[in-house]
């Protein structure tokens, strides 16, 4: 349900338009489909994946001889899923270690997300009887750790930090020996957003990473990007870059609940193939939920 209200705003738009186009046309011919991509291309679903499922789209239509554009609206959604099943279909489970410590770094510009969404995650696996600790490793944004300290005292858990303009990676270090001495299963690290300068970026995440490889091993377990829908394209531009600059194994699409173009998850799955992990659906702790193509295609819909 969560989900369902959170895509509203992309669902009302998706589904108004796509009924709009059904309703207006008696045959389906080119401009039909030049339509459709308009509209998807709006969603944010991104160039080349509205080409691959119009293609699709087109020969389907042919197969089947289909002639009433009705017809098409329930394929639409089938050939969506079915693009994504191409990929793997557990790919939003968490790596989370089974025994010792698992150790999630954030990383993302500021302002998409990134403390919100640890917080909210911190408090799921609080609820799973998980013991969990925080590290406040941006110590660069004014402000940001006095933030990440509001939601580890919302969630209940540690956080680790010093003063403000340390070193993150001595911040790494000081939060794995206390998460080691206190027996903690999850670690999750916040990491600073500064984008202005790529090799700053990539040094200091480089620097970070290998503490935590030093003193985990097998650590990072995840590198999770947060991304704020809302930004569109823009967040696309992020993502390459942040894949140049690390080795993301996912993704946290934020504040879903707060664009009609949704589709931007289908084209960060489909163009970058990183899978979309886990979404934010609103500013509460219990708005982020695991990432399920097919329902949230299906959702789009319905
Ligand atoms: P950070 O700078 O990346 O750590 O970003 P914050 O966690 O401080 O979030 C920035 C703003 O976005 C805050 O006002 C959050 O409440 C808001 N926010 C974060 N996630 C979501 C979401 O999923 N939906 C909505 N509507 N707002 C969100």
């Amino acid at each position: 349900e969560k989900f369902k209200d959170g895509l509203l705003k992309t669902r009302t738009n998706f589904s108004t338009r796509v009924n709009d186009l059904v309703a207006r046309y008696r045959k389906i011919d080119e401009d039909f489909f030049e339509e459709l991509e308009e509209i998807l291309i709006q969603a944010d679903v991104g160039f080349e994946t509205v080409m691959e499922l119009v293609e699709q789209l087109k020969f389907e239509v042919k197969r089947k001889n289909m002639q009433d554009p009705k017809e098409v609206q329930g394929v639409i959604s089938e050939k969506l899923v079915e693009i994504y099943r191409g990929e793997d279909s557990a790919a939003s489970d968490l790596n989370i270690q089974s025994e010792g410590l698992t150790v999630i770094l954030f990383v993302g510009v500021n302002g998409v997300g990134k403390t919100t969404t640890i917080g909210k995650l911190a408090h799921q696996f609080k609820s799973e009887g998980k013991k969990v600790l925080l590290a406040a490793g941006d110590t660069f944004r004014a402000g940001a750790i006095e933030q990440l300290e509001v939601w580890g005292e919302r969630a209940g858990v540690d956080v680790i930090k010093q003063a403000a303009g340390s070193d993150p990676a001595a911040v790494m270090y000081d939060a794995i020996q206390s998460a080691k001495a206190k027996n903690a299963d999850i670690l999750l690290c916040d990491t600073a957003g500064r984008l202005q300068n790529k090799v700053n970026l990539m040094n200091e995440l480089e620097k970070v990473k290998r503490v935590i490889e030093r003193e985990v091993p097998g650590a990072p377990h995840e590198v999770l990007l947060v991304l704020d829908a809302t930004t569109g394209q823009n967040a696309m531009i992020q993502a390459k870059t942040f894949k140049e600059a690390t080795n993301v194994s996912g993704i946290v699409l934020t504040k879903l609940d707060g664009t009609a173009k949704g589709g931007i998850v289908l084209a960060i799955r489909n163009e970058l193939h990183i899978p979309v992990k886990y979404v934010g659906l609103g500013e509460k702790m219990d708005d982020l939920q695991q990432f399920d193509a097919e329902k949230y295609v299906y959702g789009l819909f319905s």
